[in-house]
Formats: structure tokens, sequence, C-alpha cells
């Protein structure tokens, strides 16, 4: 027969096939063997109802065969054939659904290759690897057969030739290698054997393939050199049923764990398996779970949020981010829904509503098993809140506090009385009748906090003060403002809202002197410098004024080193310690020598509040000089 030319648009598709520069190359098996399962699934449904048939549900199988010799990998399915309309219709052009979406797409991106790889572009993809494409089938129902055969885009031919079975034999003739590409990579029975382990191998009916395989001669077993022969074994590639697909109670926890550490290469059970099962305006099955640490690289740019999806047991998505909010990204798991098209592409999926409503569920799904964890089983919860509590976290400051309503109740905290993690319900149960706040201190470690003079007034009103020891920790009281209607305070405010009963006015004179000769003594080294109303056993501590903290400053110095972020220091004096009332006596006596214990006070003040001294040796030999 002559040659038919393509239609205009499938040969555009096609030229960007076979000049493909997409990397997925591999993925044409993934489509060519999808639509095998497909064309089975038509037969199949066939014969429920069609004795004539003659086929049961196990004799249904697709049959992958790679030829090196011959350059050939065969992919044969016993399912509904096609006649030659069938052929000119659905090989001849784009008509059908995923393929002309493709079109669509294309048309907007002409010139974005890469694009290839969102989409599942359907059987001419196996252009990419192959540089003829024989396709004989035979319909059923028919008595005659048929071959169709294409080079590419100069078009293709259908003629009449002799089959015994109904089904489809594709037969590609893989290109060969050249500089930059590796096709044989696609003859190798081992590579196939793993593309259909990645991508297909949950499709419904066996992937059978004759491995070659190696063992020791019978006749040489016990000699001291044993001689190996080459046999041929069918093997069934694909497991066939998903994990997900089955029902929960038929499902041992092992199963599930040893189903998560392969596919997920951990080497730690999960700490929780979510096997959800929805059917209605969208219908879908989830098997999500919860990692019990946090992989090395979680807290990177490498590591990639996602969940895998598949429609109808064949994968079309490794990592479809758009299921995850970005704080439960920690998640793994596997989404499967026969709502979706195979040929979907990221943009497209992106306003998918089905996709939206699935995403919004899981959400709510992990929410209810994290609140449950933490009602019922403290100890995993606390495990949980170790390696993910920080992207909690994260999630509340995230999106200018968006989400922090659905998040604040999973959040943790170190506590300064019960010295372990506690929830801000919990704090907030405890609170004494006359506290106004909930007190949070922000230090390197909680030893650290532990001795922070700041917190002494707090501590000696028996309040219970949460322990701020990441960098997230500030900006989510900051975040938070209040929770239960309680306002969230820092040590280092001025005001704690605390009454100090040691405070008196009675010695105001004196004290605004000692006040402005410290000031006038340290200069521009303090905003400020005040009578403490929060010390009690320490001479001096530092606090912030205004609405940069000293944790802000380290974080973001740390991160912008000239950012110039610089919170306003204060210099608390507590009027009643030694120190301080030695001080005052030496203005009258020796100015000089009180000059140097504001010095010395100041240098303590910017110790104890995490910061390095500007200079160390001057403050060690002002310390001597006292000595
Ligand atoms: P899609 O699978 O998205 O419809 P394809 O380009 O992969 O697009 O396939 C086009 C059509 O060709 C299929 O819809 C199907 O009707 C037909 N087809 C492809 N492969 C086979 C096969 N092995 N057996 C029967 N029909 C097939």
């Amino acid at each position: 027969m002559a040659k038919t030319e393509f239609k205009s648009e499938s040969k555009r598709l096609l030229d960007l096939m076979i000049n493909s520069i997409y990397t997925h190359k591999e993925i044409f098996l993934r489509e060519i063997i999808s639509n095998a399962s497909d064309a089975i699934d038509k037969l199949c449904f066939i014969s429920l109802t069609d004795d004539k048939v003659g086929m049961d549900r196990s004799d249904f199988k697709i049959t992958l065969r790679a030829d090196k010799e011959n350059r050939t990998l065969i992919i044969t399915d016993n399912g509904i054939g096609m006649d030659k309309d069938d052929l000119e219709n659905n090989l001849g052009t784009i008509a059908s659904s995923g393929s002309y979406k493709f079109k669509n797409e294309m048309e907007e991106k002409q010139d974005d290759i890469d694009i290839i790889g969102q989409f599942g572009v359907g059987f001419y993809s196996a252009f990419m690897v192959a540089k003829k494409i024989t396709v004989n089938t035979k319909k059923y129902g028919c008595d005659t057969a048929y071959c169709w055969q294409s080079s590419g885009a100069d078009g293709y031919t259908i003629d009449e030739i002799s089959k015994d079975s109904f089904g489809t034999d594709i037969i590609l003739e893989i290109k060969d290698n050249t500089d930059d590409e590796n096709y044989d990579e696609f003859l190798e029975q081992y590579r196939i054997q793993s593309l259909v382990k990645k991508y297909s191998d949950y499709i419904r009916y066996p992937i059978e393939m004759d491995m070659t395989k190696s063992r020791i001669k019978e006749e040489t077993k016990d000699s001291e050199k044993p001689e190996y022969e080459n046999y041929t074994e069918t093997e069934t590639l694909n497991s066939m049923v998903p994990i997900w697909q089955r029902r929960k109670q038929d499902v041992e926890q092992e199963e599930y764990d040893n189903f998560y550490k392969e596919k997920f290469m951990s080497m730690d059970k999960p700490l929780r398996t979510i096997v959800t099962s929805v059917e209605g305006v969208v219908t879908y099955k989830a098997l999500l779970f919860i990692p019990s640490s946090a992989p090395y690289d979680y807290y990177t740019k490498e590591y990639k949020k996602g969940l895998q999806l598949y429609s109808s047991g064949v994968l079309i998505m490794e990592n479809c981010e758009e299921l995850l909010p970005e704080h439960f990204r920690f998640v793994r798991g596997i989404v499967d829904s026969a709502d979706l098209s195979l040929n979907i592409s990221r943009e497209m999926l992106q306003h998918d509503r089905h996709l939206l409503t699935i995403a919004q569920n899981i959400e709510k799904k992990i929410k209810n098993e994290l609140n449950a964890m933490l009602t019922n089983n403290r100890e995993d919860y606390e495990k949980f809140f170790t390696a993910f509590g920080r992207q909690i976290k994260y999630g509340v400051v995230a999106d200018y506090g968006m989400h922090k309503e659905g998040l604040q109740n999973l959040l943790m905290f170190y506590s300064s009385t019960e010295k372990q993690l506690v929830t801000l319900d919990e704090y907030v149960d405890r609170m004494k009748e006359e506290q106004k706040f909930i007190y949070f201190a922000t230090g390197e470690n909680a030893a650290a906090i532990d001795t922070l003079p700041q917190t002494e007034l707090i501590r000696s009103k028996g309040f219970e003060i949460l322990y701020c020891t990441e960098d997230v920790d500030e900006f989510t009281m900051q975040t938070l403002m209040q929770y239960n209607e309680k306002k969230f305070c820092s040590a280092t405010n001025d005001d704690l809202g605390i009454d100090n009963d040691s405070e008196s006015d009675e010695n105001k004179t004196e004290n605004d002197a000692l006040i402005t000769f410290v000031k006038e003594t340290l200069g521009d080294k303090v905003a400020e410098v005040t009578a403490s109303k929060k010390l009690v056993s320490h001479p001096v501590c530092l606090t912030a004024k205004g609405g940069i903290s000293f944790e802000m400053e380290k974080y973001f110095n740390a991160v912008q080193p000239n950012s110039g972020m610089k919170a306003q220091r204060v210099l608390e004096l507590n009027m009643n310690h030694s120190a301080v009332k030695s001080m005052a006596a030496l203005i009258e006596t020796d100015i000089e020598k009180a000059k140097k214990y504001a010095e010395v006070l100041y240098c303590q003040a910017i110790l104890i509040a995490g910061f390095p001294l500007e200079n160390p040796s001057e403050y060690t030999d002002l310390v001597c000089s006292l000595m």
C-alpha cells in the first residue's frame, strides 16, 4: 500500500518525538504497555457477556520480547486489537484524548521541548527510541489482520497480513546508538524489567518476559570447577495488585512497612501509616506514611516533596507536589485515582479540580492522624516532633501565618517547669490566675536559657517559660501572637506584665543619677539604661527595645551578614545588687573606677545575651585592672 501522510498536527508531534532531546525517553514503554492493558480491558469486558471470546480473565497478558541481534523490542497483547479504520483513526492522527490535549498545549509552547516530559504522550512516544514501528494487529470479531508501519514523519502504510490470534504486536526497531545517546539499554532485559517495575508494576494483567539466566550445570555441580549454562525462564515482571488497592484489614502492618522501606528507600519503619479509600465526587485511594525520622537531606533543597500519583495502577507522576501542603512535606506516599487522565501535564494538574479536592482531603487526614497521635501516644508524637517539629513551625510562619490556626495545636516547646516538651494547650491550662502572658525565652540551648537573668522574675513568680532554641521559634511566637486569647511575651521584653514587689520609688533620685552616669559612660553602645524590674539575683541584663529582638538580629546577620539589622540595646541594672551598689558608691569617691565598673557590667550583659565582645582583650585588661 502507498504511504499515507500523517495529519498535519500528528506530524508535528511526531517530529518532536523523533528529534526529542528529552531525557526520560524511557516513558515510551509505560505508554505502550498502558495501551496494551487498555486493549485487554476492552476485550476482557466483552468476554464477560460474550462466550465466543473463549478467554478467561486469567488468559489475558502482555508479553515483552527483546531481540538484541535484530534490535527489536516487541510488546504483544491479546486484547481487542484494531481494524483498518482503528489504525487510520488511532495511529494516523492525534484524535484521542491525551495526545490531543498535548497538541493544544504545544501550540502555546512550541519551543519548549522539555514539556514532553510532563505529558503522557501515548503511542508516538515510541518514536523517541524506535527508528521504525510495526503494528501487527487483528481486531476481535474480524477475519482480517493488518500491518501498520511507519519510520516517522514521512507517513505510514497499512497492509493486510495473516495473524492467527486477536490482539496486537508492537514491534519497535530500536535506534542505533549515537555519540550522545545510548539506545541499547532498551534491549537489555534487566533494564526493561526495571522500567516495568518503575512505571507499570500495578498493571492488572501479567507482563511476561523470557529472561535469560545463568545456572551451574547439573553434571558439574559437585566438581571443583563448576560450569555455567544459560537457560530461559518466563517471568512475570509486575506485581499486579498494588498494596493500596487491597483492603486495609487484609494487609498486615509489616507488609505496609516493607512496602514503605522498599519504595521510599528507608531503613526505618514509618511512624504512622494512613490508608484511605474515598468514593464519591472524586474516587481515589491513598496510602500515606509519616516517617519516623527526617531523611538526612530533609531540610535542604535536595529533598523533593510530593506523593506518587497513579491513575489506575499506572504511575503518572513520581513527585506530585500539588498533593501535599508545604507544612506536611515530610509525608511520603501514593495516590491512585482513576479520575485522573494518564495524559495530564503538570500545568494542567495544578488546576485540576479533582486533584485539588484530593489534596484538601489528604491534608485533613494527615492533620487528624497527627492530632490522634498527640492524644493517644505521646512518645510517638514527641518522636515525630523531634524529627519534623521545625517543619510545623515553618508552616505556622509561612504565608504570613495563613495556616497557623490549623497547626498551632500541633506545636511543642520545652518547658521550664515540666522539663519536657509541652503543647500550648497544656501551658494555657497550667497558667496561674494572675499570669497575663505566655512567656518564652530564647537562647542557644536549654542550659543557656536556664541561667538567663531576664527570666528570673518570671521564674520567681512560678510562671512557666517556653524555651525557644531554634531559629524559627521566635518567628513562630510572633506569628501566633496569641493562643487561646493569651498573648505571648518574650522574657527580654521591657514590660513583662509583672509587678515587682521589691520595686520602690523611694530611691528614685539616686537611681536616676546612677542611670545617667552609666548611660553617659557607655555612650552609643546602649540605647537606654534602666532600673530593672525583672532582675532578682543578677546585677545586669540586656533587653531589646522596639520591634527587633536579639534573636532576630542574630538570625538575619547569619543569613545576610551586611543586613545592618540591629536590636536596640537596653541595659537593665539591678539596683539592689551589691555590684551595682558598689558602682554607685564609687561615683563619689573614684569616678574612673566607677566608669570601669560600668564597662565591665555592660560587657557581662553582652556575654549573657549571647553576643561576642567587640574587644575581648580590652575586657580582660579591664577586669585585671580592677583585681
Ligand atoms: P491514548 O492512549 O491517550 O488514547 P495513544 O496515542 O497512546 O493515545 O493511542 C491511541 C489509540 O490507539 C488508543 O486510544 C487505542 O485506541 C489505540 N491503540 C494503541 N495501542 C493499542 C493496542 N495495543 N491495542 C488496541 N488499540 C491500541
